[in-house]
């Protein structure tokens, strides 16, 4: 499904391949529904990626057509791996990337998990 103005899903992508074990990471969780791995280019201290089992390209995307099952999963395993990394007591930002606008990068669902650090306020004004 195309909601994203993104093309549709590509297999080539960087994080199919990684989800795949073409090439490697530095996972830090994998269950049913995820895999978390450390982001080849950290921003903080600690900036892991998370990252849905299906074939998503968005948030958009992921958000209409995965299963109730699969958004549950998802979540939770983004709470585990952000509680599991020891986030919790000091706080962590999520964010995700969706379409041009927002400068996603690679057309495979994600979010990013910064923390390490305090990380500032939201997005830098224009
Ligand atoms: P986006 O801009 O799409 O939200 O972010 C994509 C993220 O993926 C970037 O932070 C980038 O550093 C990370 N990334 C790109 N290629 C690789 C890779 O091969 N391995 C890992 N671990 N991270 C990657």
């Amino acid at each position: 499904m195309n909601v994203s103005g993104l093309p549709p899903y590509d297999d080539a992508n960087v994080f199919a391949r990684i989800l795949r074990g073409d090439i490697p990471s530095r996972r830090v969780h994998e269950d049913e529904f995820a895999l978390a791995f450390h982001d080849i280019n950290p921003l903080t201290p600690v900036h892991v990626l998370v990252i849905p089992k299906g074939a998503f390209v968005s948030a958009a995307d992921f958000h209409a057509a995965a299963s109730d099952a699969q958004i549950a999963g998802f979540w939770r395993a983004v709470a585990r791996v952000a509680r599991d990394l020891g986030l919790e007591d000091t706080g962590y930002r999520i964010l995700s990337n969706m379409g041009p606008d927002a400068g996603q990068e690679v057309p495979h669902f994600h979010v990013h998990l910064f923390g390490g650090r305090p990380v500032g306020k939201m997005v830098p004004r224009a």
